[in-house]
């Protein structure tokens, strides 16, 4: 991996890790044993970190390019990551997908795709309320491995700081053997076929995407025969995590100084995110993030205003720093179309650097009649293709996608290629949390992008 030059940032000297620590914090967990909790801390800040400053400054630099229109941002993983589901079949299943995908987006749009994974640290959840009912039972409600267990029993519900240091290894455990997939060969261009996953042979969207793979490697091959070299860096890519920045003590713990660079780095992730629920902007979480050298991205709902966008640029970008700063709009298929054009319109005007990324899951959860949180495809789809059309209609562009999926044959979106109904549902619903694409939704909203974007 390259090492670009750091450019110079100016954090202002009232910010320190621990500085959020005096704002108004949302979403954080109590522990009921602050000297459990101090310990734990204590623990984690003496472990080695999961990333490395050079590695975050070559992503910042990528994504630098996806605001200039040089590339495409491909963001993608699971709602949660749970700890039982750190297992080699699950990750190198996700790997592929994603892998799939941005080989159907580097294709059909001609970009170099930068590869983000939502994991190897996607451990906490933000909640909509802070206690879950169940008949006459009430608990503190899931938020994720990072802090408590699903299981609705008072037991499983106490937050436990140990389960910090768990998701460290985790993660670290899932990074080592990504990384060890990608650096082996598994993401290599002669070898597409070798991320097959078993729908190739039956599902409707086959033979698009074997047409794909071959011409792809015909090319590679010819390319080859014609200059009599082997092409060594389509065997290497590059592959970076990314996760909510929520649990604020597990953050601070993870973030160092890296004084040959200039500055704080939050050493989880190579691009951490805040949440919709905690992106006031003088809350926790902006609080923590403004301070770090990392890019980072910032959920954007349909309640923000304008001027709340700018003001969100001046404190985590005040420097107008190339590639530190994604806005993720999730504003819903219903909405987007009224919400999204005067945010694009202020920040046009505005002038200052931002890449843009929808996320086309958040605003489209919906609850069934048998009980099941989902969303559906076309809305998924719709919401994508409206953002084409609404950044060309404003003059930006849209930089990406960020999307919730998984490398498995689960049933907990509708519609697609397969058109899953709500019966489907009761079949493969595995999530404990938001309902993700399926490996098969994905590559079809994958080949969906390209086919808006070939218009
Ligand atoms: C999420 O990404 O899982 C999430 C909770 O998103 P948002 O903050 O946009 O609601
Ligand atoms: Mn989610």
């Amino acid at each position: 991996m390259s090492t670009p030059a750091p450019s110079l940032s100016t954090v202002s000297a009232d910010w320190a890790p621990d500085s959020w620590r005096s704002r108004p914090a949302m979403q954080l967990p109590t522990y009921p044993d602050p000297v459990a909790l101090e310990d734990a801390l204590a623990e984690l800040r003496q472990l080695p970190p999961l990333v490395t400053s050079w590695e975050i400054f070559s992503l910042k630099k990528q994504l630098a390019e996806a605001q200039e229109g040089k590339r495409f941002l491909l963001q993608g993983g699971d709602c949660a990551e749970s700890f039982s589901d750190c297992e080699s079949g699950l990750i190198s299943n996700r790997l592929k997908v994603l892998l799939q995908m941005s080989l159907v987006l580097v294709h059909g749009l001609r970009l170099p795709v930068v590869r983000v994974g939502r994991f190897a640290g996607q451990y906490a959840k933000p909640r909509s309320a802070d206690t879950e009912t169940r008949g006459d039972i009430t608990l503190p409600s899931y938020r994720g491995d990072l802090v408590n267990q699903p299981a609705f029993t008072e037991a499983a519900r106490v937050p436990d700081p140990r389960r910090m240091i768990k998701a460290h290894a985790r993660s670290a455990m899932t990074m080592n053997f990504v990384r060890a997939l990608i650096d082996g060969g598994f993401a290599d261009l002669h070898h597409p076929e070798y991320w097959n996953l078993n729908w190739v042979g039956y599902s409707p969207l086959a033979r698009e995407y074997q047409h794909m793979v071959t011409s792809i490697g015909d090319a590679v091959r010819f390319m080859e025969t014609l200059s009599g070299v082997e092409v060594y860096n389509l065997n290497r890519i590059d592959f970076y995590t990314s996760h909510e920045a929520l649990l604020l003590p597990y953050e601070e713990a993870l973030t160092r100084e890296v004084p040959r660079q200039h500055g704080w780095f939050n050493l989880s992730t190579h691009f951490p995110w805040i949440g919709m629920r905690t992106a006031a902007l003088d809350g926790a979480h902006v609080e923590y993030l403004r301070g770090v050298r990392n890019p980072i991205g910032i959920k954007i709902g349909p309640s923000v205003q304008p001027d709340q966008l700018l003001r969100l640029m001046d404190v985590l970008n005040p420097d107008d720093e190339p590639g530190r700063l994604t806005f993720i709009h999730r504003m819903g298929a219903a909405q987007i179309a009224d919400k999204l054009p005067p945010l694009l319109q202020a920040v046009q005007r505005d002038g200052r650097r931002v890449l843009w990324v929808c996320d086309p899951m958040h605003g489209n959860t919906e609850s069934t009649a048998n009980g099941f949180k989902t969303r559906r495809f076309d809305n998924i789809r719709g919401e994508v293709e409206q953002s084409f059309d609404l950044h060309a209609a404003a003059g930006t562009r849209l930089g990406g996608v960020h999307l919730e999926l998984t490398g498995e044959d689960v049933t907990e979106c509708t519609g697609g290629a397969r058109e899953l109904t709500e019966v489907d549902l009761e079949r493969a619903y595995r999530s404990t949390v938001d309902p993700r694409l399926n490996y098969e939704q994905s590559l079809e909203i994958a080949m969906s992008i390209v086919r808006k974007q070939s218009q």
